[in-house]
């Protein structure tokens, strides 16, 4: 596979990276894998980056963005891992396992292989309405809370307590659609780009101010990269912050931190 090392350096702003190593320094996966983000900076700046079909260890980086956090040059590493993983993606060089997520998402809007329709069977007995009808708040539930048995306990009891609120809120029901989070970090930029087109208009179609996520990662996505018009995304604990402070919730129990 070519790759032009200096194109992909300039676009990513590696030339900005004095080699402190911070962000190996830092990074969680280092001491368990022989992934060395520093050192793949290096090979990048010097032209010498190895055949990555080979490179495992590209997709033992979580993207927690711990280097990114750590550069004192503003140089985002983790892109690096994410666009070298976009060229193993455009050549067809990805685990079957990462294909078959993104199958999934494709196909039916989720990475577990689940249909579609099943998507808001979660909700049975609770009286949820579509937030496409219109809605103050859009709750997103996300794939794993939707389709995952243990998981599903945590999107209804959500669901509960914005009720127990009287929170003016809807979701997309079986319209939900993956965010779209891991498929931007294995590097399948037109996927996402399709998700992001699909979804954005859905979502400002509601007409809600707020949004919420059970995901932190979902609530990342939607907030930082799709630009969402008019609307504020939160992630569910600060909505409950913020309803307990306006005392539309009441604890019964004793909290002991
Ligand atoms: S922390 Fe930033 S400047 Fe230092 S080696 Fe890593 S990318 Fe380069
Ligand atoms: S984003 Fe990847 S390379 Fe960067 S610190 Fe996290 S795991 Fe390591």
């Amino acid at each position: 596979m070519q790759i032009d090392t200096h194109e992909l350096s300039e676009r990513l702003g590696l030339y900005g990276c004095i080699q402190c190593g911070k962000c190996a320094g830092g990074c969680p996966v280092s001491m368990k894998t022989t992934l060395d983000v520093r050192f793949l900076i290096y090979e990048a700046l010097t032209g010498y980056l190895p055949d990555l079909a080979h490179m495992e260890e590209l997709w033992d980086c979580t993207c927690c963005f711990t280097c990114v956090e750590r550069c004192p040059k503003d140089v985002k590493p983790a892109e690096l891992i994410i666009g070298l993983r976009s060229l193993l993606v455009e050549n067809g060089n990805i685990p079957k396992t990462v294909t078959d997520a993104l199958q999934g998402i494709f196909r039916q809007g989720n990475p577990l292989g689940f249909a579609r329709e099943q998507r808001a069977d979660w909700a049975q007995g609770l009286d949820i309405k579509a937030a496409q009808e219109g809605c103050e708040l859009l709750y997103f539930v996300g794939c794993t809370p939707a389709y995952d048995l243990r998981l599903q306990p945590v999107a209804k009891s959500i669901a509960k307590t914005l009720q127990l609120a009287g929170v003016d809120f809807g979701t997309l029901g079986i319209e939900e659609t993956c965010c779209g989070n891991e498929v931007r970090r294995v590097g399948e930029q037109g996927l996402f780009e399709m998700l992001v087109e699909e979804g954005k208009p859905l979502i400002e179609s509601t007409r809600a101010k707020r949004m919420v996520t059970t995901s932190p990662h979902c609530m990342n996505t939607f907030k930082k990269e799709y630009k969402l018009d008019g609307i504020e995304v939160m992630h569910y604990t600060q909505l409950v912050a913020d309803l307990l402070d306006k005392g539309k919730l009441t604890l019964t129990g004793k909290v002991e931190k």
